[in-house]
Order: C-alpha cells, then structure tokens, then sequence
C-alpha cells in the first residue's frame, strides 16, 4: 500500500528541492540534518522532503505506479460535470472559473444556493481543484492517544467537565508502536498525533515520542495537542516534529471566548501564526454552525483561514454532543449541504488549497466523503487509533460511525473488539476503492 509516490530530485536551489513526478515539477524543502541531492529519489509531504528512498525501491513502486497514475488522471477528468445553474449564481459562478474576486454579497449568494444549483455550484468547486492541483489527494492518517483534557470547551465532548466518559492514555512506547504500525504495515507518510490538553505528557515526553519516531520512520508527523508555548512547539519541531493542526474554530473572538472559556482568540491565531512562521506545516480552521453564527462568520471564517496562509484547511460541521453545553441547548444541527457549500466557497476563494474532507461529513451522511471530495475538497484522514480506544475519543458522538457501518444493510453493526481493527483496515481500504473510482491519486505530490 501506498499514499506517497516517491519523486526524483531534478535540482536544489539552497534548501528547496524540484521534484519530478512523472512529468510534473513540484518542489519541497530539505529540513534538518537530511541530506538530499539532485538524483536523490525521495518522499515529500506538505512541502517538505520527508524521506529518502533507494533508487531500486523507488523505480519499482513508480513501475507498479505509472500506468495507474495515468488512468487516475483520466478518469478524474471524466468526473468532471457541470449542471447548467440559472440566474445569480450562474454568473457568480462563472467569476469564480475565471479566477474573479468574489464579492461578500457573491460569497452569500454561494451559501444560499440550494436545490438544482448545488449541482453546478459543486461541480465547479470540483473542476477548479482538478485544473489547479490536479488529481493527487492527501491521505493523513489520525491517532488519538489521550482524551484527557483541561479544557471546558462547550463544544466538546472530552471536555474535563464530561464525568461520564472513560479516559484513556497511550504511553509512549504503545504510542510508537502503533506508528511503526502505521508507517511500515499501512504504508502511512502523513500522521497526525492527537489529544485533548493534557499536561501528563510533558515537553519532554512528548520530545523524547517525536525522536523516537523520527529516528525509526520517515514520516511528517503532525501535533494535534492544542495550546502549549511557542517555545514548546520550537523544541517538539527541532525534534521533528514539522507538522501542526490547530484549528481556531471561530473567527469571532467573543464567540469564541463563550465556547472556549479563559480562552482567547488573539492567543489562539498569535500561536498558530507563529508556528506558521517559523516553518511549520500548519492545518488550520474552524468549526462550522456554532450556535449564533450568521453566514458573515463563515465568510469571515474562511477568509481568516486564506490569510493565515496554512498549508491545509480543516474544518467541519458542528456535531452536537449531548454530554456538553452545546448538546444540552436546542441548536440547529448543520446539514451536509452547508458543510459541502463551504468547501465549495474555500476552493473559489482560494483555488491551491489542501482542503480536508473532515470525517465530521461522514458522520452527516455515509457519502459525506465522496461527496465533499466532489465539491471541491482534496484531502482525507483515515482514524488509526487502536481499537480498545476508538470510540472513547469521543468529541463528538457518532465519530467512528465508519467502522461500525454494515454495508449489507446499511444499519449500525455492534462490532467486537478485534472486528473494529479488521474494520480499520477496511476503512483503508474502502477510502482507496472511493479514491480509484473518482480518479484521485493517495498521494501528496504539494505545489
Ligand atoms: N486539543 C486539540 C485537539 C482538539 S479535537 C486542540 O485543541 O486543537 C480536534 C477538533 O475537533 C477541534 O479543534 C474541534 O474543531 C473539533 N471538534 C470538537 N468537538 C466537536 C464537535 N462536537 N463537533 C464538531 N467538531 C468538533
């Protein structure tokens, strides 16, 4: 299995690399003491040459890859319909093609659009991703390590006032077990390492985790750990650790301050900025339909996302979890086409980015996958978690709905614990059948 098709260096100017793929240039930078020249084959992630790879192996997993790549590439392109919108929307949408500049009021024309102009509105989202990044389409995989959190935010169902959920650990050594497991048996490039705030693992911990993996697996490995100094982030990336997802979840800082409480969002976006500035990898977003958002925070919402210039953008529906003050109130729940809109609305505004189809859309509907990535979205994540602690990384509720869905008869299927590891394995494997079939290449091949 594989989600990143190794490249060959063709030329390095300082510390940037020019890849070839196949006949496509894409570049990469060379970080920390990994010593890269032209000829050099190599795995690249999000921008940043993460591996090297003999020329033997690399000539035969482009051998197996050449044909495919090809086909994928066609069979994208046949994917790409239009309907024929009518009205406002046709010729806001016609704007966007061209690479105009959308006004606000256009933006809100976009997520008002219902019924027959979702089609063309989609598939325009869709024809934009395809001429401008092509077909390749990030595969990340997720490990959720601690649900322990310090945090009360309203939002979130392992908030540290949840009294009712079970709070797990992994330690150390299990945490780079199950990458090893990730990297060298599912063939993962891109791993995200997630939890609530939880000051058991210390600085130290965590840089001793990162250099361990680092030392063993050429992986981009991505921190998911909420708020810790800058100072921390610099030593957890001198460690190796490139990569962070952080996301901001409201642009409106008196929102967020009532879902986050002692929290503010100035300390939120001065991190992330930071972190961006200094190098690092950096998936951002926000969470959409808190309660009391109009559509001028989900434009301002995207549109703070485009500026901070990340290298993904990951949001998602708010899935209300009943164990949290959000559940407990009557808010109205998002409905997939708002969501699928959104991407849509990201892909216009900013036509080179990664956008993340978050799971969150599964949990809507079990085509919330294929259908965000027909609306403009191209990236996935696939939750590697081991089985005795999925489902207890409960955010929110109905999360690893994926693993326990019965294609048979589509209901929920209460499955035991050695069926949900087989189930993750199928998840791969489903994720690939979708990819092939809607002509994306698993592979991160950057800008
Ligand atoms: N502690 C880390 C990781 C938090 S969980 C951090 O602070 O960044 C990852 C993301 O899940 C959050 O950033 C939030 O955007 C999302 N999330 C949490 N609860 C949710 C819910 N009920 N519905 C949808 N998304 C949710």
């Amino acid at each position: 299995m594989c989600y990143a098709i190794p490249g060959r260096i063709i030329s390095i100017k300082g510390r940037v690399a020019t890849i070839d793929y196949f006949g496509e240039k894409r570049t990469a930078s060379v970080i920390g003491d990994l010593k890269a020249r032209a000829g050099d084959y190599v795995y690249a992630q999000g921008g940043i040459i993460i591996d090297k790879i003999n020329q033997d192996e690399a000539l035969a997993i482009l051998g197996t890859w050449k044909e495919r790549f090809f086909e994928l590439k066609k069979k994208d392109m046949d994917t790409l319909t239009r309907g024929r919108a009518e009205g406002e929307i046709a010729s806001v949408l016609e704007k966007a093609e061209n690479g105009g500049f959308l006004s606000r009021s256009e933006m809100e024309t976009i997520l008002k659009t219902q019924d027959s102009g979702l089609e063309t509105l989609f598939g325009t989202a869709n024809h934009i991703r395809s001429s401008e990044l092509g077909n390749s389409c990030c595969v990340h995989g997720i490990l959720e390590f601690s649900n322990y959190c310090k945090n009360e935010c309203a939002y979130c169902g392992i908030n540290k006032n949840n009294t009712k959920i079970k709070r797990y650990r992994m330690t150390i050594d299990e945490i780079v077990e199950r990458v090893g497991y990730a990297v060298e048996e599912l063939g993962f490039k891109a791993l995200v390492l997630q939890s609530g705030e939880d000051d058991y693992y210390t600085d130290d911990m965590l840089i001793e985790l990162v250099k361990r993996i680092r030392e063993r697996y050429g992986v981009l490995l991505f921190l998911s750990i909420g708020e810790r100094s800058f100072d921390s982030y610099k030593r957890l990336y001198e460690a190796g650790a490139y990569g962070a997802l952080l996301r901001f979840e409201t642009s409106n800082p008196k929102l967020y301050t009532l879902m986050r409480p002692g929290k503010k969002l100035d300390d939120r976006i001065g991190l992330i900025k930071k972190l961006i500035a200094h190098g690092f990898v950096v998936a951002t977003g926000f969470i959409i339909g808190l309660p009391g958002t109009t559509e001028a925070d989900l434009i301002n919402d995207i549109l703070l996302t485009k500026s901070l210039k990340p290298d993904m953008y990951s949001f998602g529906p708010l899935i209300p979890h009943p164990d949290t003050q959000i559940g407990k109130m009557k808010t109205k729940p998002v409905s997939l086409n708002l969501a699928l809109k959104t991407i849509a609305l990201s892909r216009f505004v900013d036509p080179k980015a990664k956008i993340l189809v978050t799971t969150a859309l599964e949990t809507l509907e079990k085509q919330g996958k294929r259908k965000g990535l027909l609306a403009g979205g191209n990236s996935l994540m696939i939750n590697l978690t081991p089985e005795q602690y999925k489902g207890k990384y409960d955010i929110y509720p109905g999360k690893t709905q994926d693993q326990l869905f019965d294609e048979s008869n589509n209901g929920p299927l209460v499955a035991s614990a050695d069926q949900l590891d087989i189930k993750t394995q199928d998840t791969i494997r489903e994720t690939l059948d979708l990819l092939y079939s809607l002509g994306r290449a698993p592979t991160d091949l950057g800008r």
